[in-house]
């Protein structure tokens, strides 16, 4: 069998970052939830799960634990899915408070918590999840967190208990909401029901298939099920983002500048959009209520693989291989000489520009910028080579579109180079001509040169 340690440098990395911090022991074990207080602050667990679904891990990563508030971002992502943004937004607000978790954190007037990532957001949050009774609601609730884990996952009923015995603050903030009109059914059964999510057993390698998932746009890797909407997943990350780490959300974001999410049982889940899902689980917390060794560790993960937000994307390789117009090309040597001649005197008229790579805003810009500069003052032939583009993004269709769309009505003829595999160039050759080769593409720009320059001539002769 082929020994594949060799190759995961992303184990190995998470077995360093995990030595790394192992002998930190500052913070406090969390002990507000009786149960919670046992849990061994030496549990210490890594996990990375990439985009493809695979599974890295380090430390003690399958020690299991209540899930406590990183349900939350998952909740509010299934309230999302059911109800849109608006109608969520009328019931919880999106910004940060720069509170505790369990502060009273309600907006004057209209009782509405300031964000889902705070306790009184998230009993509202919870309490907005459709159904028709309480028991329906945990059981939609538990189901979806599940699809997130990509498993069924398991309320740890002591914790469940321990939590409810001595919950008071939390229904305190149920009740305040309930009189203020901004949660709607009965707050006893709603904080029950938050509870028992808070309840939910996990392992850290759970919680970063979960980060992953909205990592992805909202489909599991693991399991490949679409578990919400990819504007859903973008949502939630954008409140993890500003709200997630509680009243030190802020110092977070410059710091670490990863959507995140704490919780008092000592997990962490953060997200790197579109690369991974990554989640830690040390019980030790910090005053701000997040797990000392998890906030240190994801902040040397981000900094050793430069995974901050506000960090531009490293520039891609030239896009544009060959910009120039057929004055540069000899003309095919089986024309008839006449035509050779044709081609030789209107040959600033065929411009070609290739390109390759993946296209995104970035690199269509110089696309364009490269046509603009080789196009012939009046109308004539422009072949695009999009044979060696690996990938159209969206946003580079649209533009790619809209300008072929232009290019077309002010006169100019254009054919777009596919290549044998087109990825995506389908839809942006409305209105030109396709083909499968640069050399059948400047062969089609000839002969129109040809064409038109014998079509003059006849009508003068
Ligand atoms: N169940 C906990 C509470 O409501 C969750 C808090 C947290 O994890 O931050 O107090």
């Amino acid at each position: 069998m082929v020994d594949t340690a060799p190759f995961d440098v992303i184990s190995a990395g998470l077995a360093e970052v995990h030595g790394q911090f192992l002998p930190v022991t500052d913070g406090e074990v969390a002990s507000y939830i009786p149960k919670l207080a046992l849990a061994d602050p030496n549990d210490f667990g890594l996990a990375l799960v990439s985009m493809d679904g695979h599974r890295y891990q380090a430390g003690r990563s399958q020690v299991p634990f209540s899930i406590q508030s990183v349900a939350k971002p998952f909740v509010y992502a299934l309230a999302l899915a059911e109800l849109g943004l608006d109608e969520i937004h009328r019931w919880v607000g999106n910004e940060p408070s720069g509170d505790a978790f369990n502060a009273i954190s309600l907006e004057r007037g209209t009782g509405r918590p300031a964000n889902p990532m705070i306790n009184a957001g998230a009993i509202a949050t919870t309490d907005l999840v459709p159904a028709d009774s309480p028991e329906e609601r945990f059981a939609r609730v538990l189901e979806g967190l599940s699809a997130f884990a990509g498993h069924r996952l398991e309320v740890d009923e002591e914790v469940y208990r321990s939590e409810s015995a001595t919950g008071d603050r939390n229904r305190a903030l149920a009740y305040l909401m309930h009189a203020a009109g901004s949660l709607r059914t009965e707050p006893r059964a709603a904080v029950e029901t938050y509870f028992r999510q808070c309840a939910v057993r996990v392992n850290t390698v759970d919680l970063a298939v979960m980060a992953a998932t909205l990592a992805t746009g909202g489909v599991n890797p693991v399991t490949g099920r679409t578990v919400v909407p990819e504007r859903v997943a973008v949502q939630v990350l954008a409140v993890m983002a500003t709200c997630g780490m509680y009243d030190a959300a802020g110092d977070w974001l410059v710091r670490v500048g990863l959507p995140a999410k704490s919780g008092v049982s000592g997990g962490l889940a953060a997200a790197s959009p579109g690369r991974f899902g990554l989640a830690c689980y040390s019980p030790p917390l910090d005053p701000t209520g997040s797990p000392v060794r998890a906030v240190a560790a994801l902040r040397e993960v981000s900094r050793r693989l430069g995974l901050h937000l506000m960090q531009p994307p490293a520039p891609g390789p030239a896009t544009v291989t060959a910009c120039t117009t057929a004055e540069h090309w000899p003309p095919a040597a089986d024309r008839p000489p006449q035509e050779r001649e044709l081609l030789a005197r209107g040959a600033r008229r065929i411009a070609l520009v290739a390109a390759r790579g993946e296209l995104d805003f970035t690199a269509v810009e110089r696309v364009l910028y490269a046509l603009a500069s080789v196009a012939p003052d009046r109308p004539g032939w422009l072949v695009l080579d999009l044979a060696e583009v690996m990938w159209v993004r969206p946003t580079a269709r649209t533009m790619l579109t809209a300008a072929l769309a232009r290019v077309t009505a002010a006169g100019h003829r254009v054919c777009v180079v596919t290549g044998a595999e087109p990825y995506g160039h389908g839809e942006l050759t409305t209105g030109a001509e396709v083909r499968g080769s640069r050399a059948d593409a400047v062969a089609w720009a000839e002969d129109g040169l040809v064409g038109e320059s014998a079509g003059l001539r006849k009508s003068t002769d």
